[in-house]
């Protein structure tokens, strides 16, 4: 009784107020119910996109695909809970810091914030990691049109490492939200290993079909 009685705020929400995505079960897990949470897309497998391994908790498909958009472009951040979640769900690497993907100052404008940052501190809070940005992303310019290789040399420009940092980590875990190629990850690590860095894992929420 007096455990009931000493229930926080979201929990007496979450008691009152329906699952997240079908709006009837009961919330369960991250603000979504026992049913939704099975039929998520669950990958929870380590797979190689451009010569890098990388956890990935679902495969981009019905309805992460469409929540992960509505995270990202539609500003619905109260998704971010069901998406910390799920990255909760793989086993961890034991890292000194967590790297958040970065974004270009354009992106960032144009959003007003970075998806992979909100992922990186709900993770820190709870592995009691902290969170490091030694590297920059310079402005995201349109790859279309360019072949395989042109578009590996475009992304790898972009990340630039930041000179001010003073703090180093040797053992860090990259957080993204959407794979395709592994192309970004990849040129991010390269910085990162430049700054010292002898162990990067990565992770990610989903991963897209490799387009060839
Ligand atoms: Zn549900």
């Amino acid at each position: 009784m007096f455990k009931n009685l000493r229930m926080g705020t979201r929990q007496l929400f979450d008691y009152f107020t329906p699952c997240n995505l079908c709006d009837i079960g009961m919330k369960k897990h991250h603000g979504i119910c026992q049913s939704c949470w099975q039929q998520l897309p669950w990958l929870k497998q380590s797979i190689q996109r451009n010569q890098q391994q990388i956890l990935v908790a679902c495969h981009y498909e019905h309805p992460i695909d469409r929540i992960i958009q509505q995270f990202k472009y539609e500003q619905k951040l109260h998704h971010q809970r069901l998406l910390s979640g799920l990255l909760l769900q793989l086993k961890l690497p034991k890292v000194h810091a967590i790297v958040p993907m970065p974004i270009s100052t354009d992106r960032l404008v144009e959003r007003g914030f970075n998806q992979s940052l909100l992922l990186a501190q709900e993770l820190s809070k709870n592995l009691h990691i902290p969170i490091w940005q030694p590297v920059q992303r310079l402005a995201q310019h349109s790859q279309k049109g360019l072949s395989r290789v042109e578009r590996l040399e475009n992304i790898e420009q972009q990340f630039i490492a930041d000179s001010t940092q003073k703090i180093r980590y040797r053992k860090v875990l990259i957080v993204d939200d959407v794979i395709t190629t592994g192309s970004s990850i990849s040129a991010l690590s390269q910085v990162l290993e430049q700054l010292g860095c002898q162990q990067i894992y990565s992770l990610c929420l989903a991963a897209a079909r490799n387009q060839k």
